[in-house]
């Protein structure tokens, strides 16, 4: 069998670690939407609801290994591009319906992410009842630090999340705050789809979204877990 074009390759992101030098293959990548609450009362909602899903190709990572600084291209048709620190769970193991006590059997791993959203063509999307892929599922949209190995991260209800902007803190919170915890995400996720090794999981992101320009430099940090650097390239 050949293919007759060029197939295409696998996304990756690096490891860090014991396995440093390796990497962690992408298959999809599933995104929590409002999983803060103070994120959700600033989105303009309020309360509890259900967990829903969004989606991103897997080759809209942007991998950067600790201490550089990945580039990323200022996205076309949008003027309004915004951040969102997420703490990203690795799926090693897949199945179905994964009750919520056995999830982390299936995490391999935890990553620092920014799920980067066109968030003026979101909002219009949503205003006409569209699809979210043109506000969020783009090239590039998911920069993403190394894949640290469940066993050497310490992700607690305490963990810190934040991302600065040149140099200024503009979200920060703490793990313990999303609503719907990694091992309940994982629950009501793998009811509705097949988890695969090689899943990525952006679980949501807390208060403080805002916009970034060309040549703004973006520095998260999860407590336990890494940072990622990543430079808006100027247009
Ligand atoms: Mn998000």
């Amino acid at each position: 069998m050949a293919y007759v074009i060029p197939a295409p390759s696998i996304a990756s992101v690096p490891v860090k670690g014991a396995a440093a030098g390796d990497h962690f293959p992408v298959h999809r990548i599933y995104c929590v939407g409002r999983n803060y609450v103070e994120h959700a009362i600033e989105m303009g909602h309020t309360g509890r609801e259900p967990p829903f899903f969004f989606l991103k190709p897997a080759d809209a990572v942007l991998p950067a290994v600790e201490g550089k600084t990945a580039t990323m291209r200022y996205p076309s048709l949008t003027q309004s591009l915004h951040h969102e620190v997420e703490l990203v769970v690795a799926i090693g193991k897949g199945g179905k319906d994964i009750p919520a006590a056995r999830a982390m059997e299936h995490v391999w791993g935890y990553a620092v992410g920014l799920d980067m959203t066109r968030r003026d063509l979101q909002n219009e999307a949503k205003k006409q009842g569209r699809p979210w892929c043109i506000g969020k599922g783009f090239e590039q949209s998911a920069p993403i630090g190394a894949i640290v190995p469940a066993g050497q991260a310490k992700v607690g209800p305490d963990t810190l999340i934040e991302l600065k902007v040149n140099g200024t803190v503009r979200q920060t919170s703490r793990i313990g705050k999303l609503i719907w915890s990694i091992p309940e995400v994982i629950e009501h996720l793998s009811a509705a789809w097949e988890l695969a090794p090689g899943d990525l999981i952006y679980t949501g992101t807390p208060e403080g979204v805002a916009a970034v320009v060309p040549g703004d430099l973006l520095s998260a940090r999860i407590e336990g877990v890494g940072t990622l650097d990543v430079k808006l390239a100027d247009r």
